[in-house]
């Protein structure tokens, strides 16, 4: 069951509410291979070629687009075997996108005056 997160600025206070880790769908390879663009896709397919169970780690995690100066939550995947991680882009201007953890300190995209605060207010599955 993933969970709802909200990063709050306390200068600007800009709030962006995101759903974070991973859902029941997510349990399967192909079901998450869907979120992935079709490059990404192959990628993800040829590094766990030959696996009868592919071993993956797929969560939402929290992100800042620089370009658009705004928090996203975006689709990764770690594949333990290969070592390689997988991310999208950011789904409005295509750019490359930061990835936090949830311990990570992440200054407001919007102000860049103070760090986010981060609290639960919900979940999904
Ligand atoms: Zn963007
Ligand atoms: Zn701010």
């Amino acid at each position: 069951m993933g969970r709802i997160s909200k990063f709050i600025c306390p200068s600007c206070n800009m709030a962006w509410e995101l759903p974070l880790g991973h859902g029941m769908r997510h349990a399967t390879l192909g079901n998450v291979l869907n979120v992935f663009s079709e490059e990404t896709r192959q990628k993800i397919l040829a590094d766990t070629e030959g696996e009868k169970a592919p071993v993956f780690e797929f969560n939402y995690c929290p992100a800042v687009c620089p370009q658009c100066g705004k928090m996203i939550a975006v689709p990764v995947i770690y594949l333990p075997r290969t070592g390689k991680t997988y991310v999208t882009a950011c789904p409005d201007c295509e750019k490359e996108v930061k990835v936090f953890t949830k311990e990570d300190e992440i200054l407001c995209p919007h102000c860049g005056e103070k760090t986010l605060q981060s609290d639960d207010v919900g979940r999904w599955d």
